[in-house]
């Protein structure tokens, strides 16, 4: 892969997951990742998370990547897909086996919430007791068509400090909240976690600007950064997710928030920016191109609390 493109050796990505169709909130973060990366100068690629089997959904690849550039953004490199080619996660596995970092995990999901002991704050994120662990530098084989094995890593009782470039300054011990982490999944396929690093990696990814869904992720992906000796390890600038009226994440249940929605209604794609521009400080909402936005861009004027997203706004965009 050709990482000189551009003006200077800066590159980040934009990620989706062909899981669900855009809404209103994940084009803001696509839209601000963008104006960044076309303010500075980075390289921008283009990355198809599409690894999460039973989440992907037929076609939703091309339509995010229609809306993208319906929305005006654009990409110097890709569309890469995560599925085309397993040979560099399976390097990455490889790698951790011999170095007895990693080892196979028969748990059931039930089995580790039986375990737990105490109700952890985020349902979807049970802390990993350990249950199969085998001592740190047991050097193993990495077999990816192990079906019912999920593979974990030893994660470090340490703190990981980063300087994120919107949420400041971080700390986290993943052994404390996470515990071992899974790399590769029981349909033998790599984990997200393991997935992104490689690919950040090899893409050359120096800056990666990201939904603060993933801040907890972040620790982990560095610890994978280290453990695989890659690097230099990139910035990080996660920010706040969009809320609907009753203060919960952006969803379904908030009804249809989707851009394809509003496309379909013929709303313009420019009141559509204008709204998100509103949503990022830049002043009351009108509309404006993606070009625009990124002239007008600020993340100093970003608001760090929340941003809510009101049946006033819908009628706005379809009046
Ligand atoms: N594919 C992920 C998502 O759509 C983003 C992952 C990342 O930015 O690291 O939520
Ligand atoms: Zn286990």
């Amino acid at each position: 892969m050709d990482i000189s493109y551009g003006v200077n050796a800066f590159c980040t990505r934009l990620a989706p997951s062909p899981t669900g169709a855009l809404h209103l909130g994940n084009a803001r973060t696509f839209l601000i990742n963008w104006a960044m990366a076309r303010r500075a100068g980075w390289r921008i690629v283009m990355r198809l998370e599409d690894l999460d089997g039973p989440r992907i959904k037929h076609d939703a690849d091309r339509a995010a990547l229609d809306t993208l550039a319906w929305l005006g953004l654009d990409w110097d490199d890709g569309p890469y897909y995560q599925r085309a080619d397993l040979t560099r996660y399976h390097a990455a596995l490889d790698q951790l086996a011999a170095a007895g970092e990693i080892y196979r995990c028969t748990c059931t999901r039930s089995q580790i919430e039986s375990a737990q002991s105490a109700p952890h704050a985020d349902a979807h994120e049970l802390r990993y007791p350990g249950t199969c662990r085998t001592p740190r530098g047991t050097t193993t084989k990495y077999e990816a068509d192990d079906n019912d094995i999920a593979w974990r890593v030893h994660a470090d009782d340490a703190t990981i400090r980063f300087q994120d470039d919107f949420a400041g300054d971080q700390s986290h011990n993943v052994q404390q909240t996470v515990g071992d982490f899974v790399v590769a999944s029981k349909a033998g396929l790599p984990a997200y976690q393991l997935a992104v690093v490689v690919d950040d990696a090899a893409q050359g990814v120096t800056h990666i600007v990201r939904g603060d869904d993933l801040l907890t992720s972040t620790a982990r992906q560095i610890m994978l950064y280290r453990k695989l000796g890659l690097g230099p390890e990139p910035r990080y600038c996660h920010l706040p997710l969009v809320l609907g009226p009753d203060g919960r994440r952006l969803a379904k249940r908030h009804g249809d928030t989707r851009i394809g929605y509003y496309r379909g209604r013929s709303v313009p794609p420019e009141k559509i920016v204008g709204l998100l521009a509103e949503w990022c400080g830049l002043g009351h909402r009108r509309p404006m191109s993606a070009v625009e936005f990124a002239d007008e861009f600020d993340l100093n004027k970003l608001p760090h609390g929340p941003v809510t997203f009101t049946d006033d706004d819908d009628a706005w965009l379809q009046n």
